[in-house]
């Protein structure tokens, strides 16, 4: 047998299997589809804490913005979702109808379930990252100033891939800190933030690395465009292993959007540029379940330099 070298510097406390069953137990309950789940008091405390420790961070320039988890289908379209992740994709679709027709639907099939194929899709989706709402807000207040803009995001974001490993949930929450400005600022935005998200992994004693990744963009195109983002070094990740060293889970991504979103939404510099935009986002549930995976449900017993980080 070989042993490889393992990637991550902080040795890994073997979290598979029987004792990730225990601590799942501790923070979830089920609520009948895989990656959907009640949350614990535990749990929650713990997303809060990993809050207030994300908000300490905030460069005071940021705006924020709370979101909602649904936004317009036309604006995600918009966006470019389609293209990349279709198959990813939530809609929210409700009955459409005169009360008679909902009711008289409703009553005769309503107890056989047969009452969900008249349903028709609305003007809403479940929004799958919580950046996409800020940009036309950015857009709509005209020219974007030389100093760019920076914003402090978040909502619940859904993404259809039911699964019954814990670092994977369909409904999940996301916080963003985002930044609109010319490429050389989101390039020192996101190397800033690369190193200041070590620094936290450090203090929260987290066994991480960095790498460059890409996302899983839908169907064979989709191979081309996630190898042409890797060569391009448009996203890291921060990623922790929560199930297993050989697939550690992406805790924290750093993207460069280049000016994707700038064109899309006519984000413009005075001199008429197409603004580049990037992101880091910070997902809290993957990053408290890595908490947990990581030193265990006995939150009194976490090394104090954590719980003091977390003030908890
Ligand atoms: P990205 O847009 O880079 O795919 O996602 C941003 C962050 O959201 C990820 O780094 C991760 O922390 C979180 N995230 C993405 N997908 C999931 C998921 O299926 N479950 C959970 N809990 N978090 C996710
Ligand atoms: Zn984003």
């Amino acid at each position: 047998m070989t042993v490889m070298p393992s990637r991550f510097e902080t040795p890994f406390a073997e979290t598979r299997g029987d004792r990730l069953d225990a601590i799942s137990a501790h923070l979830f309950r089920p609520m009948g589809a895989d990656g959907v789940y009640a949350r614990t008091g535990l749990y929650e405390d713990m997303v809060d804490a990993l809050g207030r420790l994300i908000t300490r961070q905030r460069d005071p320039r940021a705006e924020v913005f709370r979101f909602p988890p649904v936004m317009t289908r036309a604006m995600l379209q918009k966006s470019g979702y389609l293209n990349s992740f279709p198959n990813l994709l939530g809609c929210v679709s409700c009955l459409h109808g005169t009360e008679r027709e909902i009711r008289t639907l409703v009553d005769e099939h309503g107890p056989s379930g047969e009452w969900a194929d008249a349903l028709k899709s609305s003007d809403l989706i479940l929004t799958p990252a919580s950046c996409y709402p800020v940009y036309p807000i950015a857009a709509a207040r005209g020219v974007v100033p030389e100093t760019g803009y920076l914003f402090d995001v978040a909502c619940d974001c859904f993404r259809r891939e039911p699964s019954r490993d814990i670092d994977r949930l369909q409904s999940f929450r996301m916080r963003e800190y985002v930044c609109v400005a010319d490429p050389a600022r989101i390039q020192s935005f996101r190397e800033h933030w690369i190193e200041r998200a070590k620094g936290l992994a450090d203090r929260l004693a987290l066994p991480y690395v960095v790498e460059v990744a890409s996302d899983p963009f839908f169907g064979r195109a989709g191979q081309m465009m996630a190898a042409s983002q890797k060569m391009q070094e448009l996203k890291f990740e921060l990623l922790i292993p929560v199930l297993s060293e050989d697939k550690p889970t992406a805790c924290m991504s750093f993207n460069y959007h280049q000016d994707h979103f700038g064109k899309t939404w006519d984000l413009r510099d005075a001199a008429g540029e197409p603004s580049h935009t990037g992101c880091v986002a910070f997902g809290m549930d993957r990053l408290a379940v890595a908490l947990f995976a990581t030193h265990g449900v006995d939150v009194a017993n976490w090394p104090v330099g954590v719980r003091e980080a977390l003030g908890v």
